[in-house]
């Protein structure tokens, strides 16, 4: 199993082509999109042949994890082609706006489904932001939570008990208080679960981690990075 790193950041890029939250998991000639926040098509677009994808997962519908999917319709309505959609159902005009596209078939989830695309088994687990975000657990020859965005909360334990490698929004700095991780529990979580990979994301343009994780074994996310699980 590989994961890519199409864009890291949020809530938005970085300055000199950082791009907010994407990534593509793959397992064997399997893959699925994880996201598509700001800047994340024309790597997308580097990455994959675009007739090649199949399978799309939004964790959530904050911008910096969708803002890409409404340029991605023009794409697809020029390609004829259509993609599957996984997310949780919202009744709300974001949702409708974003999703509403004949290009876009819709499956929603919650904690109870369980997709088999190929050779992946996908399940999803409810966390803990300012808006409804599931984690997503990718079972293939290895085992990846993706947690979108999240504050600490037990199911945030249920993806490393499960999980070879969690890619997790834990990249804020000491002492921050908000809607995500910060890597105190990034390095709380990596000495609990000692057999579980970490891979730190969702970092903000003015802070980068990666000096505060040396030598805790946390891998800080690159850009435009393939990683084997
Ligand atoms: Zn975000």
């Amino acid at each position: 199993m590989e994961l890519t790193v199409l864009g890291k950041y949020g809530p938005y890029g970085k300055a000199g082509g950082g791009c907010s939250s994407g990534y593509i998991v793959k397992n064997g000639d399997d893959f699925i999109v994880l996201d598509m926040g700001c800047g994340t098509l024309s790597r997308l677009m580097s990455e994959v042949d675009i007739t090649k994808i199949k399978h799309i997962y939004i964790s959530h519908l904050h911008y910096d994890h969708t803002s890409d999917l409404l340029v991605f319709r023009y794409l697809l309505e020029e390609l004829s082609h259509t993609v599957n959609i996984y997310t949780h159902r919202e009744d709300s005009s974001w949702y409708n706006i974003l999703f509403n596209h004949p290009n876009f078939n819709v499956i929603n989830i919650d904690e109870n489904t369980v997709i088999n695309i190929g050779s992946m088994e996908l399940g999803f687990l409810p966390m803990k932001h300012t808006v409804t975000n599931y984690a997503i657990i990718i079972k293939g020859d290895k085992t990846l939570c993706y947690t979108g965005d999240t504050l600490f909360n037990d199911n945030v334990l249920k993806c490393f008990e499960e999980s070879d490698l969690v890619l997790a929004d834990c990249s804020k700095p000491r002492g921050f208080h908000g809607p995500h991780m910060n890597i105190e529990d990034a390095i709380r979580l990596s000495k609990q679960y000692p057999e579980t990979k970490i891979i730190a994301t969702h970092q903000s343009a003015d802070y980068n981690p990666k000096d505060d994780l040396a030598g805790t074994g946390i891998i800080s996310a690159e850009e435009k990075t393939t990683y084997t699980i």
